[in-house]
């Protein structure tokens, strides 16, 4: 049987790493939470649309590897970022998981998944699909409107 494995665990060739370094611009900063960024998830179940990731800013590949006085930050990102979603995608309530090493966690990021949930959207038995990044982008930008923009530095 073949070892379960997580991508990204290299920093180079990190999903994570590489969308927050895109031009593109789908990582959010999320207010009160230095440090801690917003990306939408690469596949979500439809009834569940703005499925989002909280992930450190520096690549942190899993819980263990997170220093002791920023799990403070972690916790503060938590809170700001299921405030946003409830908001932004007109939440009843928030599913948050956090997979630590495989086969749960898939890649080698340290991420949690926040997950916008309604009534009766058959979460988790629906299949999560492949979303595009134009829909991820769009999300980005929702989400984006929950945070006022940081002054320029
Ligand atoms: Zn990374």
């Amino acid at each position: 049987m073949p070892t379960p494995t997580m991508r990204g665990v290299d920093p180079a060739g990190c999903p994570f790493c590489q969308t927050m370094a895109s031009p593109d611009g789908m990582g959010v900063t999320l207010q009160a939470a230095e440090g801690w960024l917003a990306l939408p998830a690469d596949r979500q179940r439809p009834a569940n649309l703005g499925h989002i990731l909280l992930v450190p800013a520096i690549h942190i590949a899993t819980l263990n590897e997170l220093p002791d006085d920023h799990a403070g930050a972690m916790l503060a990102a938590l809170k700001a970022l299921t405030t946003a979603v409830r908001q932004a995608f007109a939440a009843t309530g928030i599913t948050v998981r956090l997979n630590l090493g495989p086969p749960g966690q898939s890649v080698g990021h340290l991420h949690l998944h926040v997950i916008p949930r309604h009534r009766d959207d058959g979460f988790p038995t629906t299949a999560s699909i492949p979303i595009g990044l134009p829909e991820r982008q769009r999300q980005a930008d929702t989400l984006r409107g929950q945070f006022p923009a940081h002054p320029a530095s």
